[in-house]
């Protein structure tokens, strides 16, 4: 096993690598080699990544912010402009589908991470050194 020395320092870190497509690992490497599919081991520092199990959990999360954030607009839309159900649905349901498609890919990387921070599904914990005190 490889070990890099820019392994992130906390979590929060980790996570940005992931929800940029980047490698949690080195931060480096490209997490994607297709719009959703990860590379089997990071270009850079050949973390396997195989183990990932992101399965439709990036979606579920991608509906539920999506859902969150469009709640309000319909209320809005209803409330301040009278407008009909058919026009609401015709505002929202592509900008809908747009916020869920844009956040997928974000979503996943950070699922993966999350998924590799954890050491989950077969994924090797690792950490920064504490520093000796
Ligand atoms: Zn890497």
């Amino acid at each position: 096993m490889q070990i890099s020395t820019t392994l992130p320092g906390n979590f929060r870190s980790a996570l940005m690598r992931g929800l940029r497509g980047q490698c949690p690992r080195c931060g480096e490497g490209a997490l994607f080699h297709k719009w959703l599919k990860p590379y089997n081991a990071c270009p850079t520092c050949a973390l396997d990544l195989t183990p990932q199990q992101a399965d439709d959990f990036p979606a579920y999360i991608a509906i539920f912010i999506t859902g969150h954030l469009v709640g309000p607009i319909i209320i809005m839309l209803a409330l301040e402009y009278a407008l009909s159900s058919w026009q609401i649905a015709a505002i929202l349901l592509p900008m809908a589908t747009a916020m869920m498609l844009a956040m997928l890919q974000p979503v996943k990387g950070g699922v993966i991470t999350a998924q590799w921070w954890n050491g989950m599904h077969g994924f090797v914990k690792e950490r920064v050194e504490a520093p000796p005190e």
